[in-house]
């Protein structure tokens, strides 16, 4: 027999012998005698089909408070190892010491959960991700072509895959290379009800061009009448707060619905764009919504990407000839003057480090270039 900390997966010294035992059938006053212990405390799985031990390792961390080690024994099999952790245990007791690989890696195996549980999330499988996401920005770099970097983010994610796009030259340029790679992508724009006119326009024209279709994701009627009701129909202007809370409510709500249940995001975030996006990462690990965030063209230059379209004849927006850069909302964008900084046409009334919507939020944060 040999000990498992579920936390590290590693081997620990110890045993169960001078633990307080459980049996799957101890009733409540059991469970608080055991709790009264200060523990450890090992819980007996007769099969490793019987969920009973769960619920009593629940039980003492919800209703008893318990904050000791709680121990599984008994009969147990690896791929129970993310449960048990989930459950509140911190210990697994394991028959044979050379399985500890094989404990592990059902530690880093599961994604995605949908019971409620004790813990989550689980933190060998952040730490997996992370490094999954060091390793494709790796393999992303070594890649020149656009539509090849999207193939392999395909290969490499497995599950949903979004892009969302503003139908912006960045964008445009993606959606040309996910066309051209064939691979299973969502693709969807968010449909403010302030776009202009004209983006609606190049939906049309993509959708002809590559024959798919892009969704329009609309925000909550009901919290855009509130917001409306309360801020007034231009209540954007008056502030940043109240601007940050319309984008809030017409992007970044409808944006985060759309990521739940996603496992890959594509965006266009070029370095180039402003000081905050400098260092982005081809991929990175989005801690907050649990994904890989993928920005493959975060290396290119503008040059690079004015080429790409050219050479690929990509349909682009007409607002782009007029000035028009990077394109928002048709009341928060103008077009810029030559010299001006690209994003310098979005809320120009406010100051330069106010200027991101909340769609990407602190991309620092979310991993520096390779
Ligand atoms: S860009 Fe302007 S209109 Fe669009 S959601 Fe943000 S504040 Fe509202």
């Amino acid at each position: 027999m040999a000990l498992l900390d579920l936390h590290t997966g590693d081997l620990v010294p110890g045993t169960g012998d001078d633990d307080a035992l459980l049996e799957p059938t101890a009733d409540a006053a059991a469970l608080a005698a055991a709790a009264a212990t200060g523990g450890p405390i090992a819980i007996r799985f007769p099969t490793f089909g019987d969920g009973r031990g769960h619920s009593l390792a629940v039980l003492l961390r919800e209703r008893h408070g318990f904050k000791g080690e709680i121990r599984a024994v008994g009969y147990l099999i690896p791929d129970l190892a993310p449960f048990l952790l989930r459950s509140g245990f911190d210990t697994a007791e394991i028959t044979d010491a050379n399985d500890v690989e094989t404990w592990k890696g059902a530690l880093t195996r599961i994604r995605h959960l949908y019971q409620h549980g004790f813990r989550n999330p689980q933190p060998l499988r952040r730490d997996a991700s992370k490094r999954e996401a060091e390793e494709l920005n790796a393999r992303l770099a070594k890649i020149e072509s656009l539509s090849e970097r999207i193939a392999e983010l395909r290969r490499s994610v497995e599950g949903r895959i979004v892009f969302s796009t503003s139908l912006g030259l960045d964008d445009q340029a993606i959606l040309n290379a996910v066309a051209e790679s064939g691979a299973d992508v969502d693709i969807f724009t968010l449909d403010t009800g302030r776009l202009f006119p004209e983006v609606l326009e190049t939906v049309e024209l993509s959708e002809i061009r590559y024959g798919l279709r892009i969704r329009l994701v609309t925000p909550e009627a009901s919290e855009v009448e509130a917001l409306v009701a309360r801020d007034g129909v231009f209540g954007f202007r008056q502030s940043v707060d109240n601007r940050k809370a319309c984008c809030e409510v017409r992007k970044v709500r409808p944006l985060n619905r759309e990521l739940k249940g996603a496992q890959g995001w594509i965006t266009g975030i070029r370095r180039e764009h402003s000081e905050e996006r400098a260092d982005v990462a081809l991929a990175a690990w989005d801690e907050e919504r649990g994904l890989m965030k993928v920005n493959p063209i975060a290396d290119w230059s503008t040059q690079e990407l004015t080429a790409y379209i050219a050479e690929n004849n990509v349909p682009v927006n007409p607002l782009h000839a007029r000035g028009f850069i990077s394109i928002g909302c048709q009341p928060c964008t103008r077009a810029v003057q030559p010299g001006e900084h690209p994003r310098a046409g979005r809320w120009w009334w406010e100051h330069e480090e106010k200027k991101e919507c909340g769609l990407h939020m602190n991309p620092r944060r979310e991993g520096k270039a390779a």
